[in-house]
């Protein structure tokens, strides 16, 4: 998925751990193939090419992120939008070029932005676009998604404690590693990247950071995130990092993108209307928390 995995398992037995591990790597990999826009033999891409022509049905698996997806858009006001796809791309294409769209290939490209369009029917489990040209991007959502599977593996096989980590989505349960009571996550500082700013303790719960600092296109010496705002086709970045804490990995993923569109004051909001999600955000340098982030955090670095 464009970024680094990790799979640590808690038990006993070696040769479990590594079967076990295994297995978790591999319903990652199997995920990603579903789901990458990258890969033109995924099924992402078959359902980006041909779903305004026809219903495509899709696996499962694609299935539940698509029906997930929209919740969130709707939960958001459409901060959050699988659809950003022609607008991701005219992004990438900034990546590597260096230079900016023209207003007028924005333009275009936010015209075929909407999850509106996205139509999900159930009973089949197809899926069809209402506007040719349409792009699904799942790059905000799929890796929770893959978090939850793998880790859903390992409790399936009995592990007494795991943690899966795919890019800065991660989920933890059970036993933590050698001896200590509980999981504990480094925050890292979004502007130096070997340095950690908190430390979270976790017991069953995920974490996701989205933030400006790892990916971005610089053009004229000014750098632009990867979040696009739906409602204005221009990069989010308003907050320099946003994390999450969530039940689930897909929820932590998909609402720290939507979080860093909707930016502080409505993302906070949206995230204490939620039951057990609380956030932590940087916005030039200074934290903002959720009404209970203070119970996750065990140490803050000297300088914050
Ligand atoms: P997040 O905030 O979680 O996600 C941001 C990403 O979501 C953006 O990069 C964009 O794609 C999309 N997005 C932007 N704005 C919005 C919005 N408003 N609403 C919803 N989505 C939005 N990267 C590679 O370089 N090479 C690969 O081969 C590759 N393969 C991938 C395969 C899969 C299945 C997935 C899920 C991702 C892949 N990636 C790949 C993408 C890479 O990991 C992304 O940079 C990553 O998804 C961004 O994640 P994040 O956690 O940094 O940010
Ligand atoms: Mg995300």
């Amino acid at each position: 998925m464009g970024t680094v995995a990790r799979v640590v398992v808690v038990t006993p037995d070696e040769e479990n751990a590594h079967h076990a591990i295994e297995q978790a790597f591999a319903t990652i990999k199997h995920l990603e193939s579903l789901m990458s826009d990258r890969d033109p033999n995924s099924q992402l891409s078959y359902v980006n090419q041909h779903a305004f022509a026809e219903p495509v049905r899709v696996d499962d698996a694609v299935f539940e992120v698509l029906i997930a997806s929209l919740e969130y858009s709707r939960l958001s006001e459409g901060a959050f939008d699988i659809t950003i796809g022609p607008l991701v791309q005219l992004w990438r294409t900034e990546q590597s070029s260096g230079i900016a769209p023209s207003a007028a290939a924005v333009a275009r490209a936010k015209e075929l932005v909407g999850w509106q369009n996205l139509i999900l029917d159930p009973s089949q489990k197809t899926v069809r676009f209402a506007q040719e040209g349409m792009k699904l991007d799942l790059g905000a959502i799929a890796k929770g998604y893959a978090v939850d599977k793998a880790l859903e593996d390992l409790w399936q096989l009995e592990m007494s404690g795991a943690m899966v980590d795919i890019g800065g989505n991660l989920r933890c349960y059970g036993k933590a590693p050698r001896g200590s009571r509980h999981w504990r996550i480094g925050l890292q500082d979004p502007r130096k990247d070997e340095n950690t700013v908190l430390t979270l303790t976790m017991d069953d719960v995920a974490v996701a950071t989205s933030g400006d600092y790892r990916r971005f296109a610089l053009v004229d010496g000014k750098s632009f995130s990867h979040i696009i705002n739906p409602s204005t086709a221009q990069s989010a970045q308003a907050l320099s990092s946003v994390t999450i804490i969530a039940p689930t990995a897909m929820q932590a993923d998909a609402l720290s993108t939507a979080i860093t569109v909707l930016e502080e004051q409505k993302g906070l909001q949206l995230v204490n209307a939620i039951k057990g999600v609380e956030s932590i955000l940087i916005k030039e340098g200074v934290f903002i928390m959720s009404k209970n982030a203070d119970k996750y955090i065990i140490r803050r670095s000297h300088n914050n």
